[in-house]
């Protein structure tokens, strides 16, 4: 074999090595949602999402003032509670906080650490209705969707090799990527809206959690309208990153007759 030959063979097997990493990489990466069932891709595993979590929602929570209303903080620890009690998750360290600010937003971290904005509590105006934004939010934690975004995220802009580099704890940025994967506070940088096939599957994921908990589900495309008219001048947070729209609501009263039993059931 010629020197040039050698050297073809040589990068013919490194392309062949480097298609197959990728190949099992892909592989190992596919997961899938619970309820909708729907397949996905990820490329950090639960528990370093979880690590990951939890060092966003301790810097957010030094960040922000929790509630001293103690009559709305056990409401949504009540609420909380019940949603994550029907989650399937009695491993996580589930946590509710009531944060002291006007902006009508909520997250929910993997690893079942929720925040709830006071200024969301307008809108949602009962417990059902908060029941609402609990189900949708818990639905993003358990179907991994933060995860799921850095996973494309770092797969676009990082690459393979990069991966490990980015899962740096507590490095700032890596704090910061995390707190935008999950949507989490406007002072940290640009809201990621989530997409819109993550909001349509936290919506699906949502409604079965309020049923199951004994939340009549009909009272989330009553939440999503008043979102929807009560934008103002500036558009709130969460209606920008939730953008509330008709087929938003069609799409939610069209799975009613499918979760409205499992409400009869628990209600
Ligand atoms: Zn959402």
């Amino acid at each position: 074999m010629s020197v040039k030959e050698d050297m073809e063979m040589g990068i013919k097997t490194i392309t062949w090595v480097a298609a197959g990493l990728v190949l099992s990489l892909v592989l190992s990466a596919c997961k899938s949602v619970p309820i909708t069932g729907r397949q996905q891709f990820l490329i950090i595993s639960e528990s370093e999402e979880i690590d990951l979590g939890l060092t966003a929602y301790r810097k957010t929570l030094e960040e922000e003032t929790l509630s001293t209303d103690a009559e709305k903080v056990a409401m949504v620890k009540r609420v909380g509670g019940r949603i994550a009690a029907v989650s399937g998750r009695s491993d996580y360290q589930w946590a509710f906080n009531l944060i002291e600010k006007d902006v009508p937003n909520a997250w929910a971290l993997p690893g079942g650490k929720v925040a709830i904005y006071t200024g969301i509590l307008k809108y949602t105006q009962s417990e059902t209705g908060l029941a609402v934004v609990m189900g949708h939010e818990v639905a993003h934690a358990l179907a991994r969707h933060g995860g799921e975004r850095m996973s494309t995220g770092m797969m676009t802009q990082v690459g393979v090799q990069g991966i490990s580099l980015l899962l740096g704890q507590g490095d700032p940025q890596t704090t910061q990527a995390v707190q935008q994967a999950f949507g989490i506070g406007s002072q940290v940088g640009i809201m990621l809206p989530f997409s819109r096939h993550h909001e349509s599957e936290a919506d699906e994921i949502g409604l079965h959690l309020m049923a199951k908990a004994g939340y009549d589900p009909r009272e989330a495309s009553a939440f999503w309208k008043r979102m929807g008219q009560g934008g103002g001048k500036k558009p709130p947070e969460f209606m920008s990153t939730h953008p509330s729209d008709k087929s938003r609501v069609l799409r939610i009263e069209a799975l009613l007759p499918k979760v409205l039993p499992i409400y009869e059931k628990n209600r």
